[in-house]
Protein backbone atom coordinates (compact mmCIF):
# COMPACT_ATOMS: atom_id res chain seq x y z
CA UNK A 1 0.00 0.00 0.00
CA UNK A 2 1.36 3.48 -0.66
CA UNK A 3 2.36 5.85 1.82
CA UNK A 4 -0.19 8.95 2.36
CA UNK A 5 1.65 12.29 3.59
CA UNK A 6 1.05 14.04 6.19
CA UNK A 7 3.22 17.12 8.34
CA UNK A 8 2.39 15.93 11.61
CA UNK A 9 1.01 12.52 12.68
CA UNK A 10 -0.52 13.39 15.93
CA UNK A 11 -1.34 9.49 17.38
CA UNK A 12 -4.49 9.81 20.03
CA UNK A 13 -7.80 11.68 20.14
CA UNK A 14 -8.15 12.73 24.19
CA UNK A 15 -8.39 16.25 25.15
CA UNK A 16 -3.96 16.52 24.65
CA UNK A 17 -4.52 15.26 21.02
CA UNK A 18 -7.44 17.48 20.38
CA UNK A 19 -5.14 19.79 21.53
CA UNK A 20 -2.44 19.83 19.77
CA UNK A 21 -4.46 19.18 16.24
CA UNK A 22 -5.78 22.44 16.77
CA UNK A 23 -2.58 24.08 17.53
CA UNK A 24 -1.03 23.12 14.64
CA UNK A 25 -4.41 23.90 12.14
CA UNK A 26 -4.52 27.38 13.87
CA UNK A 27 -1.16 27.74 12.16
CA UNK A 28 -2.04 26.61 9.22
CA UNK A 29 0.64 23.17 9.37
CA UNK A 30 -0.89 20.36 7.73
CA UNK A 31 -2.04 17.48 10.92
CA UNK A 32 -3.99 14.17 10.78
CA UNK A 33 -5.31 13.14 14.34
CA UNK A 34 -5.92 9.78 14.39
CA UNK A 35 -7.26 7.90 17.08
CA UNK A 36 -7.71 4.51 17.84
CA UNK A 37 -11.47 4.63 19.49
CA UNK A 38 -14.71 4.62 17.13
CA UNK A 39 -15.10 8.48 19.19
CA UNK A 40 -12.40 11.14 20.08
CA UNK A 41 -12.47 10.77 24.29
CA UNK A 42 -13.29 7.72 25.33
CA UNK A 43 -9.96 7.67 27.55
CA UNK A 44 -8.97 9.87 30.61
CA UNK A 45 -10.58 13.29 28.55
CA UNK A 46 -14.60 12.83 29.11
CA UNK A 47 -13.86 10.55 32.53
CA UNK A 48 -12.99 12.97 34.57
CA UNK A 49 -13.95 16.25 36.90
CA UNK A 50 -14.26 18.49 34.25
CA UNK A 51 -12.64 21.21 36.30
CA UNK A 52 -10.44 24.06 34.79
CA UNK A 53 -7.87 24.70 37.15
CA UNK A 54 -6.84 27.97 37.55
CA UNK A 55 -3.51 26.47 39.68
CA UNK A 56 -3.67 28.47 42.43
CA UNK A 57 -2.54 24.76 44.62
CA UNK A 58 0.48 23.64 41.47
CA UNK A 59 3.74 23.50 42.45
CA UNK A 60 5.60 26.92 41.29
CA UNK A 61 7.82 26.91 38.56
CA UNK A 62 6.80 23.40 37.52
CA UNK A 63 6.25 22.77 33.63
CA UNK A 64 2.54 21.41 34.92
CA UNK A 65 2.20 24.48 36.54
CA UNK A 66 3.44 26.86 33.39
CA UNK A 67 1.41 25.05 31.08
CA UNK A 68 -1.60 25.09 33.27
CA UNK A 69 -1.74 29.28 33.82
CA UNK A 70 -0.35 30.03 30.44
CA UNK A 71 -3.75 27.80 29.43
CA UNK A 72 -5.56 30.19 31.40
CA UNK A 73 -4.84 33.08 28.50
CA UNK A 74 -5.37 30.81 25.86
CA UNK A 75 -8.79 29.77 27.21
CA UNK A 76 -9.43 33.12 27.53
CA UNK A 77 -8.71 34.08 23.84
CA UNK A 78 -9.94 30.96 22.45
CA UNK A 79 -13.80 31.13 24.49
CA UNK A 80 -15.69 32.62 22.12
CA UNK A 81 -13.94 31.66 19.18
CA UNK A 82 -14.30 28.27 20.20
CA UNK A 83 -17.57 28.46 21.83
CA UNK A 84 -16.24 26.96 24.69
CA UNK A 85 -18.40 25.85 27.30
CA UNK A 86 -17.14 27.31 30.62
CA UNK A 87 -18.79 28.08 34.11
CA UNK A 88 -16.29 30.36 36.00
CA UNK A 89 -18.55 29.14 38.98
CA UNK A 90 -15.52 29.53 41.64
CA UNK A 91 -13.78 27.23 44.14
CA UNK A 92 -14.17 26.89 47.83
CA UNK A 93 -11.84 24.95 51.10
CA UNK A 94 -12.56 25.45 54.15
CA UNK A 95 -10.36 24.87 56.96
CA UNK A 96 -12.10 22.38 59.60
CA UNK A 97 -9.39 22.14 61.86
CA UNK A 98 -6.29 24.56 63.23
CA UNK A 99 -4.06 22.32 61.13
CA UNK A 100 -5.78 22.77 57.97
CA UNK A 101 -5.91 26.45 58.37
CA UNK A 102 -2.29 26.55 58.01
CA UNK A 103 -2.56 24.47 55.32
CA UNK A 104 -5.24 26.92 53.85
CA UNK A 105 -2.99 29.66 54.55
CA UNK A 106 -0.15 28.49 52.98
CA UNK A 107 -2.09 27.29 49.97
CA UNK A 108 -3.28 31.27 49.00
CA UNK A 109 -0.04 32.25 49.48
CA UNK A 110 0.97 29.98 46.64
CA UNK A 111 -1.67 30.77 44.51
CA UNK A 112 0.46 34.40 45.39
CA UNK A 113 3.31 33.11 43.79
CA UNK A 114 1.32 31.75 41.21
CA UNK A 115 -0.52 35.07 40.46
CA UNK A 116 -3.73 33.07 40.50
CA UNK A 117 -6.36 35.31 42.66
CA UNK A 118 -7.09 33.34 46.09
CA UNK A 119 -8.71 35.33 48.37
CA UNK A 120 -8.78 34.40 52.22
CA UNK A 121 -12.23 35.02 54.10
CA UNK A 122 -12.49 35.81 57.71
CA UNK A 123 -13.19 31.87 58.75
CA UNK A 124 -10.34 31.12 57.37
CA UNK A 125 -11.22 29.49 53.97
CA UNK A 126 -10.00 30.36 50.51
CA UNK A 127 -12.09 31.88 47.69
CA UNK A 128 -10.66 30.95 44.36
CA UNK A 129 -13.01 32.46 41.86
CA UNK A 130 -11.27 31.37 38.73
CA UNK A 131 -11.76 28.11 38.58
CA UNK A 132 -14.23 26.65 36.36
CA UNK A 133 -16.21 24.02 35.67
CA UNK A 134 -16.71 22.55 31.86
CA UNK A 135 -18.61 19.68 29.99
CA UNK A 136 -15.35 17.83 29.27
CA UNK A 137 -16.49 16.13 26.57
CA UNK A 138 -18.03 19.14 24.74
CA UNK A 139 -14.71 20.98 25.84
CA UNK A 140 -13.00 18.54 23.58
CA UNK A 141 -15.29 18.52 20.82
CA UNK A 142 -14.51 21.91 20.39
CA UNK A 143 -11.06 21.68 19.71
CA UNK A 144 -11.58 19.06 17.32
CA UNK A 145 -14.47 20.77 15.35
CA UNK A 146 -11.89 24.15 15.17
CA UNK A 147 -8.97 21.40 14.62
CA UNK A 148 -11.06 19.96 11.73
CA UNK A 149 -12.31 23.67 10.18
CA UNK A 150 -8.66 24.14 9.98
CA UNK A 151 -7.70 21.64 7.73
CA UNK A 152 -7.02 18.59 10.24
CA UNK A 153 -7.80 15.32 9.13
CA UNK A 154 -9.37 13.80 12.32
CA UNK A 155 -9.93 9.74 11.67
CA UNK A 156 -11.51 7.39 14.30
CA UNK A 157 -11.30 3.77 14.65
CA UNK A 158 -7.42 4.79 13.14
CA UNK A 159 -5.03 1.96 15.99
CA UNK A 160 -1.12 3.27 15.15
CA UNK A 161 0.23 0.04 14.82
CA UNK A 162 3.91 0.56 13.79
CA UNK A 163 6.49 3.59 13.83
CA UNK A 164 9.82 3.87 12.11
CA UNK A 165 12.23 6.12 10.95
CA UNK A 166 12.57 6.57 6.72
CA UNK A 167 14.80 9.12 5.43
CA UNK A 168 14.09 11.61 8.39
CA UNK A 169 10.24 11.22 8.05
CA UNK A 170 7.94 8.46 10.53
CA UNK A 171 6.61 6.07 8.88
CA UNK A 172 3.14 5.76 10.83
CA UNK A 173 1.31 2.56 10.45
CA UNK A 174 -2.27 1.71 11.11
CA UNK A 175 -3.51 -1.63 11.93
CA UNK A 176 -5.46 -2.36 8.82
CA UNK A 177 -2.89 -1.56 6.85
CA UNK A 178 -2.81 1.90 6.03
CA UNK A 179 0.36 3.82 6.22
CA UNK A 180 1.18 7.80 6.66
CA UNK A 181 4.13 9.45 6.10
CA UNK A 182 5.16 12.03 8.44
CA UNK A 183 7.62 14.91 9.40
CA UNK A 184 6.57 14.46 12.67
CA UNK A 185 4.93 12.37 14.96
CA UNK A 186 3.02 13.42 18.09
CA UNK A 187 2.46 10.74 20.89
CA UNK A 188 -0.92 11.42 22.69
CA UNK A 189 -2.12 8.08 23.56
CA UNK A 190 -2.87 8.25 26.78
CA UNK A 191 -2.56 5.57 28.93
CA UNK A 192 -1.01 3.90 26.26
CA UNK A 193 1.39 6.12 25.30
CA UNK A 194 4.12 3.87 26.94
CA UNK A 195 2.63 1.16 24.11
CA UNK A 196 3.51 3.66 21.70
CA UNK A 197 6.68 4.77 22.08
CA UNK A 198 7.53 1.20 22.45
CA UNK A 199 6.58 0.81 18.80
CA UNK A 200 9.70 2.87 17.54
CA UNK A 201 11.61 0.71 20.68
CA UNK A 202 11.28 3.57 22.72
CA UNK A 203 10.92 2.55 26.35
CA UNK A 204 11.71 5.62 28.49
CA UNK A 205 8.77 6.01 30.10
CA UNK A 206 5.86 3.58 31.57
CA UNK A 207 2.12 4.89 32.34
CA UNK A 208 0.11 3.07 34.77
CA UNK A 209 -4.04 3.47 35.56
CA UNK A 210 -4.82 5.92 38.63
CA UNK A 211 -8.44 5.35 38.94
CA UNK A 212 -10.83 7.51 40.36
CA UNK A 213 -14.33 6.98 40.79
CA UNK A 214 -17.33 9.49 40.81
CA UNK A 215 -20.76 9.79 42.30
CA UNK A 216 -23.52 11.87 40.20
CA UNK A 217 -26.88 13.72 42.56
CA UNK A 218 -29.40 15.26 41.24
CA UNK A 219 -29.07 18.93 42.34
CA UNK A 220 -32.15 20.30 43.85
CA UNK A 221 -33.42 23.29 46.47
CA UNK A 222 -32.59 21.10 49.47
CA UNK A 223 -29.20 20.61 47.66
CA UNK A 224 -27.93 23.98 45.94
CA UNK A 225 -24.13 23.87 45.50
CA UNK A 226 -23.13 26.85 43.23
CA UNK A 227 -19.43 26.36 43.46
CA UNK A 228 -16.58 24.14 43.80
CA UNK A 229 -16.13 22.49 46.95
CA UNK A 230 -12.28 21.42 47.57
CA UNK A 231 -11.02 19.72 50.49
CA UNK A 232 -7.81 20.59 51.90
CA UNK A 233 -5.21 18.46 50.13
CA UNK A 234 -3.01 16.17 52.73
CA UNK A 235 -0.16 13.83 52.25
CA UNK A 236 -2.98 11.18 50.65
CA UNK A 237 -3.58 13.36 47.83
CA UNK A 238 -5.68 16.27 46.73
CA UNK A 239 -8.96 13.99 47.73
CA UNK A 240 -12.58 14.26 47.36
CA UNK A 241 -14.41 17.43 45.61
CA UNK A 242 -17.90 18.25 45.17
CA UNK A 243 -19.10 20.14 42.42
CA UNK A 244 -22.38 21.57 40.25
CA UNK A 245 -22.58 20.34 36.51
CA UNK A 246 -22.28 22.65 33.57
CA UNK A 247 -25.78 22.39 32.89
CA UNK A 248 -26.02 23.22 36.23
CA UNK A 249 -28.57 20.13 36.77
CA UNK A 250 -26.29 17.74 38.73
CA UNK A 251 -23.41 17.36 41.51
CA UNK A 252 -20.80 15.40 41.32
CA UNK A 253 -18.44 14.43 44.10
CA UNK A 254 -15.21 12.36 43.03
CA UNK A 255 -12.74 11.44 42.68
CA UNK A 256 -11.12 8.60 44.52
CA UNK A 257 -7.24 8.01 43.83
CA UNK A 258 -6.65 4.41 43.66
CA UNK A 259 -3.60 2.58 42.00
CA UNK A 260 -4.31 0.14 39.55
CA UNK A 261 -2.91 -1.99 36.69
CA UNK A 262 -5.45 -2.95 34.45
CA UNK A 263 -5.88 -0.59 31.79
CA UNK A 264 -9.47 -1.68 30.55
CA UNK A 265 -10.82 -1.91 33.94
CA UNK A 266 -12.91 1.39 34.24
CA UNK A 267 -15.32 -0.02 36.87
CA UNK A 268 -16.73 1.53 39.71
CA UNK A 269 -15.55 -0.67 42.58
CA UNK A 270 -18.12 -2.24 45.31
CA UNK A 271 -16.53 0.43 47.95
CA UNK A 272 -16.59 3.86 45.91
CA UNK A 273 -19.80 4.68 47.00
CA UNK A 274 -18.87 4.84 50.71
CA UNK A 275 -15.28 5.96 50.07
CA UNK A 276 -16.74 9.23 47.99
CA UNK A 277 -19.60 9.72 50.25
CA UNK A 278 -18.09 9.88 53.56
CA UNK A 279 -15.74 12.48 52.00
CA UNK A 280 -18.55 14.18 50.32
CA UNK A 281 -20.69 14.90 53.05
CA UNK A 282 -18.19 15.94 55.42
CA UNK A 283 -18.06 19.11 53.34
CA UNK A 284 -21.78 19.39 51.90
CA UNK A 285 -24.19 17.18 54.40
CA UNK A 286 -26.84 17.65 52.14
CA UNK A 287 -25.44 15.53 49.63
CA UNK A 288 -26.58 12.28 51.84
CA UNK A 289 -30.65 13.33 51.12
CA UNK A 290 -29.88 13.82 47.31
CA UNK A 291 -31.09 11.54 44.97
CA UNK A 292 -28.44 9.44 43.39
CA UNK A 293 -28.25 9.40 39.74
CA UNK A 294 -25.40 7.76 38.73
CA UNK A 295 -21.86 7.07 39.19
CA UNK A 296 -18.55 6.54 36.79
CA UNK A 297 -15.14 6.21 36.78
CA UNK A 298 -12.18 7.48 34.83
CA UNK A 299 -8.20 5.89 34.81
CA UNK A 300 -5.51 9.13 34.96
CA UNK A 301 -2.72 8.43 32.76
CA UNK A 302 -0.44 8.48 35.51
CA UNK A 303 3.60 8.06 34.99
CA UNK A 304 5.57 5.83 37.02
CA UNK A 305 8.25 8.41 38.49
CA UNK A 306 6.81 10.75 36.21
CA UNK A 307 4.53 13.48 34.97
CA UNK A 308 3.88 15.70 32.39
CA UNK A 309 6.80 13.48 29.81
CA UNK A 310 6.55 16.44 27.43
CA UNK A 311 10.14 15.52 25.40
CA UNK A 312 11.50 14.24 22.15
CA UNK A 313 12.10 10.01 21.72
CA UNK A 314 15.62 9.52 22.59
CA UNK A 315 15.32 6.69 19.56
CA UNK A 316 13.10 7.95 17.22
CA UNK A 317 14.28 11.42 15.55
CA UNK A 318 10.67 12.95 14.43
CA UNK A 319 8.74 11.39 16.96
CA UNK A 320 7.83 13.54 20.51
CA UNK A 321 5.98 12.07 23.49
CA UNK A 322 2.89 13.67 25.16
CA UNK A 323 2.46 11.46 28.16
CA UNK A 324 1.53 10.77 31.67
CA UNK A 325 -0.71 14.28 31.49
CA UNK A 326 -2.17 12.31 35.03
CA UNK A 327 -4.61 15.11 36.50
CA UNK A 328 -5.28 18.06 35.19
CA UNK A 329 -4.73 18.04 30.60
CA UNK A 330 -8.34 19.60 30.71
CA UNK A 331 -7.06 22.46 32.34
CA UNK A 332 -3.32 22.50 30.27
CA UNK A 333 -3.85 21.25 27.14
CA UNK A 334 -4.05 24.87 25.25
CA UNK A 335 -1.06 25.34 26.37
CA UNK A 336 0.15 21.88 25.89
CA UNK A 337 -0.67 22.70 22.01
CA UNK A 338 1.55 25.84 21.90
CA UNK A 339 4.34 23.93 23.76
CA UNK A 340 4.65 21.07 21.33
CA UNK A 341 4.39 23.65 18.24
CA UNK A 342 7.45 25.49 19.49
CA UNK A 343 9.26 22.18 19.60
CA UNK A 344 8.25 21.31 15.97
CA UNK A 345 9.55 23.94 14.98
CA UNK A 346 12.39 24.49 16.63
CA UNK A 347 13.79 20.91 15.40
CA UNK A 348 12.64 22.53 11.90
CA UNK A 349 9.59 19.71 11.33
CA UNK A 350 7.11 22.38 10.49
CA UNK A 351 7.25 26.12 9.46
CA UNK A 352 3.92 27.47 11.41
CA UNK A 353 2.22 30.28 9.99
CA UNK A 354 0.98 33.66 11.51
CA UNK A 355 -2.28 32.23 14.23
CA UNK A 356 -5.26 32.59 12.74
CA UNK A 357 -8.81 32.24 13.99
CA UNK A 358 -10.67 28.88 13.55
CA UNK A 359 -14.17 30.13 14.47
CA UNK A 360 -17.37 27.68 14.78
CA UNK A 361 -20.73 28.91 14.21
CA UNK A 362 -22.19 26.99 16.86
CA UNK A 363 -20.28 24.95 19.89
CA UNK A 364 -20.44 21.14 18.60
CA UNK A 365 -23.17 19.03 19.55
CA UNK A 366 -22.41 16.39 22.52
CA UNK A 367 -25.30 13.47 22.50
CA UNK A 368 -25.25 13.38 26.07
CA UNK A 369 -23.39 14.71 29.62
CA UNK A 370 -20.01 12.83 29.42
CA UNK A 371 -20.90 11.38 32.67
CA UNK A 372 -23.46 9.08 31.14
CA UNK A 373 -21.67 9.14 27.34
CA UNK A 374 -18.37 7.86 28.44
CA UNK A 375 -19.61 4.65 30.11
CA UNK A 376 -22.51 4.29 28.20
CA UNK A 377 -20.42 3.97 25.25
CA UNK A 378 -18.03 1.54 26.79
CA UNK A 379 -20.76 -0.44 27.49
CA UNK A 380 -22.00 -0.39 24.10
CA UNK A 381 -18.25 -1.59 22.85
CA UNK A 382 -18.55 -4.39 24.95
CA UNK A 383 -21.97 -5.38 23.75
CA UNK A 384 -20.50 -5.42 19.87
CA UNK A 385 -17.32 -7.24 21.12
CA UNK A 386 -19.68 -9.90 22.58
CA UNK A 387 -21.96 -9.60 20.36
C1 LIG B 1 -10.60 10.78 37.79
C2 LIG B 1 -9.99 11.89 36.99
C3 LIG B 1 -10.21 13.21 37.31
C4 LIG B 1 -9.60 14.22 36.58
N1 LIG B 1 -9.96 15.52 36.79
C5 LIG B 1 -9.43 16.50 36.02
C6 LIG B 1 -9.86 17.84 36.14
O1 LIG B 1 -10.78 18.15 36.89
N2 LIG B 1 -9.24 18.78 35.42
C7 LIG B 1 -8.23 18.49 34.55
O2 LIG B 1 -7.67 19.39 33.96
N3 LIG B 1 -7.85 17.21 34.35
C8 LIG B 1 -8.42 16.23 35.06
N4 LIG B 1 -8.06 14.93 34.88
C9 LIG B 1 -6.94 14.64 33.97
C10 LIG B 1 -7.34 14.62 32.51
O3 LIG B 1 -8.51 13.87 32.34
C11 LIG B 1 -6.17 14.03 31.73
O4 LIG B 1 -5.00 14.75 32.02
C12 LIG B 1 -6.42 14.09 30.24
O5 LIG B 1 -7.68 13.58 29.91
C13 LIG B 1 -5.35 13.30 29.51
O6 LIG B 1 -5.66 13.40 28.14
P1 LIG B 1 -4.90 12.58 27.04
O7 LIG B 1 -5.38 13.10 25.74
O8 LIG B 1 -3.44 12.60 27.34
O9 LIG B 1 -5.34 11.06 27.28
P2 LIG B 1 -6.68 10.28 26.90
O10 LIG B 1 -7.88 11.08 27.09
O11 LIG B 1 -6.63 8.98 27.60
O12 LIG B 1 -6.54 10.07 25.34
C14 LIG B 1 -5.63 9.18 24.76
C15 LIG B 1 -6.24 8.66 23.48
O13 LIG B 1 -5.27 7.93 22.75
C16 LIG B 1 -5.93 6.87 22.10
N5 LIG B 1 -4.95 5.85 21.74
C17 LIG B 1 -4.27 5.01 22.56
N6 LIG B 1 -3.46 4.20 21.85
C18 LIG B 1 -3.60 4.56 20.54
C19 LIG B 1 -3.01 4.08 19.32
N7 LIG B 1 -2.13 3.08 19.29
N8 LIG B 1 -3.40 4.69 18.16
C20 LIG B 1 -4.31 5.70 18.14
N9 LIG B 1 -4.89 6.16 19.28
C21 LIG B 1 -4.54 5.60 20.47
C22 LIG B 1 -6.94 6.39 23.12
O14 LIG B 1 -7.98 5.66 22.51
C23 LIG B 1 -7.41 7.71 23.73
O15 LIG B 1 -8.56 8.22 23.11
C24 LIG B 1 -8.69 13.90 35.56
C25 LIG B 1 -8.49 12.57 35.21
C26 LIG B 1 -9.17 11.57 35.88
C27 LIG B 1 -9.05 10.16 35.42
Amino acid sequence: MSAAETHVAVIGGGVVGCAVAHALARRGVPATLLEAAPALGLGASAANSGILHTGFDSTPGELETRLILRAGELRAELLGELRLPVWRCGALLRPREDAQRVAVAELAENARRNGVQGDLLADGSLAVPGESVTDPLAFLAALAAGAAAGGADVRLEARVSALAGDGGAVRVSLAGGAVLNARAAVNCAGLHADRVAALAGDHGFEIYPRKGEFLVFRRSSDCLLEQVLLPVPSSLGKGVLVFPTLDRRFLVAGPTAREREDKDDWSVEADAHELVLGAATSMLPALARAERVGSYAGLRPAGRDANYVIERSAVLPGLIHVAAIRSTGLSACLAIGEHVVGLLAADGAIEPGEERPLALAAPPAVPRPWWRWASEERAAGRARAGG
